[in-house]
């Protein structure tokens, strides 16, 4: 563990020569002259002064090396196609893109909102915006109309790019009502609308508002579009976070520090090497998307491959089948993929030759162990969870193998990332808590390179939600009670620190339940559940009790649903898996009541929505889910709560 701890100390005791030495591994236009300026906590501010621009440290620096390598590879399996771009050709594209942008007056400084679907245009669009300097801010293309409404009143764009429509599950999904929509009920009026126009549906667009992209694609064809040299803080994107815990915020970010710190990560946590082929499942209207399908795969020079479709279409065998293909060597996704995975024939992931595969990595939602057993023994290669947020931008807690490939520890992310100072604090008194006992993941001022700069358009927002002097609920809540504390970054998420340092997430902090004074994570009753046999899938939440404060209520998709039909199996199974629990955690844990449903609710990036769960099964309205992956899992939660109400 030396390697690592000596490292991991520097860069928190000496941070301004730890991160000098990254800040090489970018281009710098203008160096910088301050490493980091902390003169107005719990604002941070890094490489004060140095001038460079994200697009030219993801394109342009290549191409003396590596025009003719592929930068891009574009597979979708909704419309059936493939298509590769060289770093020389993206270069083509980004200007033409750069070009029509500043023809429809996008200049620096300016939002330009991206509602596309998985699209080699969506890549070409963010890459454009960051070499004009104009911030842009992805929205997640499943999102409904008044979400969109509420992120372009928030962002109040130059320009919105979109296309005409996206296809999910083999069905075209038309963006023009969604589009329609939005804008009138903006209050904001957006000037332009760019119209990627994928010929996916019939009915021609022809709003008053729209313009085609190929006409001026053409017009612009020989573009090329010099590279802003951005203040190394001045903004490069807002990205909306998910939604899970309430209202939106627009996590801004930087531009230097954002690119030295994905640069790291490449080679400290994902081992990726120039010329590497990474494959990240994801969505580039998520963080993920952002920094490892465009952002650090391509500042790295590395391919990246740009994935529309499903992981089960045409087959469970099609990812395995892409790494083949394109001799892929490190995979990132989320571990709900890959439940949905361990469900297919395995042999489908024996028939594809894995050999170029490296590593498997997985984040966005705790990996339960046997999903991870299951992905490592089947793979026969490493499966490293990372644990981290939009907020921060790249992550916060991993096994990072490029410095010290640690052993993993089952259940647990890893230890603290360099530059990031973790501590587990009480949540009522702030004071730090002893290795073993639980508490709030919080981060000590300052956050490295790469988080949050702020709120856009909210340094208030910023300030009140995430910080807090510690002793103050280490910032889950405003109470205060004295200045003289640590300034910290509250995660919002609840954890427990071994003696090693690793750090296992148990839930988030409004997700912990306290049943008869106890306290405990959702989390380690669903690991307890999902270690049983029976069990695929388990939501654990907490429900008033006028008894008992509250009782925690497990809702389970079952591996084998028809083994269990009858009655009598349905009531032993529910038995057995109470007294899972009890063996596991104490009596005290024991779910209230198992049941049993063919899904559960989940937004589009696969997180558990248990706060609706709790309000259906408090009997209140879940209120607005801004994304979900299948209505119909609500309605089996309800029948379950009825079901159980009538017996
Ligand atoms: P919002 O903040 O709007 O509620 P969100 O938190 O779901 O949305 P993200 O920033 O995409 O949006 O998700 C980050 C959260 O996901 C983390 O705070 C944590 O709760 C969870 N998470 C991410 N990675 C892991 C992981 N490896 N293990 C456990 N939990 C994880
Ligand atoms: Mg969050």
């Amino acid at each position: 563990m030396n390697r690592y701890r000596e490292f991991h100390r520097r860069s928190i005791e000496a941070p301004d020569e730890f991160w000098r030495d990254e800040a090489a591994r970018i281009h710098w236009h203008t160096p910088f002259d301050t490493v980091l300026d902390r003169s107005n906590p719990p604002f941070a501010r890094w490489f004060v002064g140095g001038r460079t621009n994200l697009c030219h440290n993801a394109i342009d620096r290549h191409l003396a090396q590596r025009a003719q390598q592929d930068a891009l590879i574009y597979v979708s399996t909704e419309i059936g196609i493939e298509r590769r771009y060289t770093y020389a050709e993206m270069h083509a594209e980004v200007n033409r893109m750069a070009a029509v942008m500043r023809s429809l007056g996008v200049a620096r400084g300016e939002r330009v909102l991206i509602y596309l679907p998985m699209i080699p245009e969506a890549a070409f669009a963010m890459l454009a915006c960051a070499r004009l300097g104009a911030i842009h801010s992805v929205v997640f293309g499943g999102f409904a109309a008044p979400n969109l409404a509420a992120r372009i009143d928030d962002a109040k764009p130059a320009l919105i790019v979109t296309a005409d429509a996206g296809a999910r599950g083999g069905k075209v999904i038309d963006y023009a009502p969604l589009i329609d929509e939005a804008l009138s009920r903006a209050a904001h009026k957006t000037p332009h609308v760019l119209l990627i126009d994928r010929q996916l549906t019939p009915e021609k667009l022809n709003a008053p508002y729209l313009i085609d992209y190929e006409p001026l694609r053409e017009q612009f064809f020989d573009a090329h579009v010099p590279c802003e040299w951005l203040e190394s803080n001045e903004p490069s994107y807002v990205l909306y976070t998910s939604g899970t815990t309430g209202r939106p915020k627009g996590v801004q970010r930087d531009v230097g520090g954002y690119a030295v710190a994905l640069a790291t990560s490449m080679e400290y946590i994902f081992e990726g090497r120039p010329g590497d082929t990474m494959f990240t499942a994801s969505d580039i209207g998520w963080v993920v998307g952002h920094s490892y399908i465009i952002y650090a795969p391509l500042i790295a020079g590395l391919t990246t491959v740009m994935y529309e479709g499903m992981p089960i279409r045409p087959d469970g065998g099609i990812w395995w089948r892409l790494v083949e293909q394109h001799r892929i060597n490190l995979m990132f996704t989320a571990p709900t993929a890959l439940r949905v995975l361990k469900k297919q024939d395995p042999a489908l992931m024996k028939q594809a030759d894995l050999s170029s595969l490296r590593t498997l990595f997985l984040a966005g939602e705790p990996l339960d162990e046997p999903t991870a057993t299951w992905a490592a023994q089947s793979l026969g290669k490493p499966v490293v969870d990372n644990y981290w947020q939009t907020e921060t931008g790249w992550p916060i807690l991993a096994i990072q193998r490029g410095v010290e490939a640690l052993p993993p520890k089952p259940g647990s992310p890893g230890v603290p990332v360099y530059g990031y100072d973790v501590t587990l604090r009480d949540e009522i008194t702030g004071e730090p808590c002893a290795p073993g006992e639980k508490g709030v993941l919080t981060l000590a001022y300052p956050l490295p390179p790469g988080c949050m700069s702020t709120v856009w358009g909210d340094d208030a927002r910023f300030v009140s939600t995430y910080w807090a002097k510690s002793g103050t609920n280490g910032g889950t809540n405003s109470a205060s009670n004295g200045e003289s504390g640590e300034l910290v970054y509250s995660t919002f998420d609840w954890g427990v620190q071994d003696d090693n340092g690793y750090v296992t997430i148990l839930g988030r902090t409004d997700d912990v339940i306290n049943i008869a004074g106890h306290r405990l994570g959702t989390r380690e009753i669903e690991e307890a559940l999902s270690g049983h046999h029976a069990v695929a899938e388990v939501a654990v939440v907490g429900v008033t009790d006028a008894l008992k404060g509250q009782v925690a209520l497990a809702f389970t998709v079952l591996r084998d649903a028809d083994r269990y039909a009858s009655g009598d199996a349905r009531a032993a199974l529910e038995a057995d898996l109470a007294a899972t629990v009890d063996r596991q955690l104490g009596a005290i844990a024991r779910p209230a009541r198992v049941h049993v449903v063919a899904m559960l609710p989940k937004t589009r990036s696969g997180k558990l929505l248990r706060r609706a769960i709790a309000a259906l099964a408090e009997g209140r309205d879940p209120g607005d889910l801004p994304t979900i992956e299948d209505p119909a899992a609500l309605q089996q939660i309800r029948d379950a709560l009825r079901v159980a109400q009538m017996r």
